[in-house]
Formats: structure tokens, sequence, C-alpha cells
């Protein structure tokens, strides 16, 4: 999670918006600080085109989009973008009265939930981010990069937990 300000720049409809953000580098995750750098935001209230905001997000990762510009310079061409993807959270504040609240509002039938993402090792080369394949006549297997991970031995997962009454 971090913080992040930002200017809207395209309505992507359903919530989900094209900006310009500015956030700090995050600790044990590999994303860079951004200064002005286009962001796909998926904020939890509608929002107008030059809106300035603030927001905690959850960073989900890289999206690609694919939509027609219509800001300049590039009103009217159609883009291809991979942007990092904020999502707006609300952190619950640690204590008793704010957990409290948070109890009441999932009984009364409030619909939240949280997404953990972590980097897990890779099933089908064990973590190795290669396979073996035994070579007739030789003593070493040849090694052949994992494609479920591209090589790296972890691939990442999602988590979504809604709580319920
Ligand atoms: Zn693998």
């Amino acid at each position: 999670m971090t913080a992040i300000s930002y200017t809207i720049v395209q309505d992507l409809g359903e919530n989900r918006f094209l900006a310009k953000g500015n956030w700090p580098a995050l600790n044990g995750d590999p994303l860079l600080e951004g200064k002005d750098s286009f962001v796909v935001l998926l904020l939890d209230k509608p929002a107008e085109v030059g809106a300035t905001g603030r927001c905690t997000g959850l960073h989900v990762g890289m999206v690609a989009l694919g939509f027609t510009a219509k800001f300049a310079p590039l009103e009217g061409k159609k883009l291809t973008l991979r942007r990092e993807a904020f999502l707006q959270c609300t952190p619950v504040d640690e204590s008793n009265a704010a957990l409290q609240k948070f109890v009441e509002s999932i009984q009364k039938g409030a619909e939240l939930s949280v997404i953990t993402s972590e980097r897990i090792a890779c099933k089908p080369c064990g973590g190795l981010g290669f396979t073996r394949e035994a070579q007739k006549g030789k003593i070493e297997d040849k090694r052949m990069p994992c494609k479920d991970c591209e090589g790296t031995g972890k691939v990442p997962l999602v988590t979504e937990t809604k709580f319920a009454p």
C-alpha cells in the first residue's frame, strides 16, 4: 500500500481512471517511486477529469490497457498502455473503536474484502526457475528455463478475502 497523489486524465468507466500520479517507492515491492507517472486507478467513487486527489492505494501490479485517448496531444489515438495499477483502499485504524466499527459495518451487510498479493514458489519447476531434461549418453541433464515462471522460480498469487457476517 502506498499514498498516491493524482490528477485524473481520463475516465475509463466503472470507476477506473487513467491518472498522473506521484507515490514513494514501496518497501518489499519492486515498485519504484512514481513521479508524474501514468497509472491506472480503481477508485471507490466517481471522479471528474482534471480532479486532483490523494488516496491510499494497493499496488496490484502492471496492467495492459487498450483505449482511445481523450486528452491532448494524443486525442483520438488508439493506445495500448502497460501501466502500474492501484486499487483504492481504506486502511482500518488499529484501535478497538475502529475494529468495532468495522465488525458492525460487516454485520450490517457492507461488502468489504482484502486483496493480498504474494510471490510463491512455482510448482512446475519447484521454485528452481528451470526444469531438467535427461540427455542420452550424458551425465548432466539439460536445463530448460521454466515457462510458467519465466525462469524466476516464483509466481504471483493474488488472493481476495471477503468478509461475511
Ligand atoms: Zn517455474
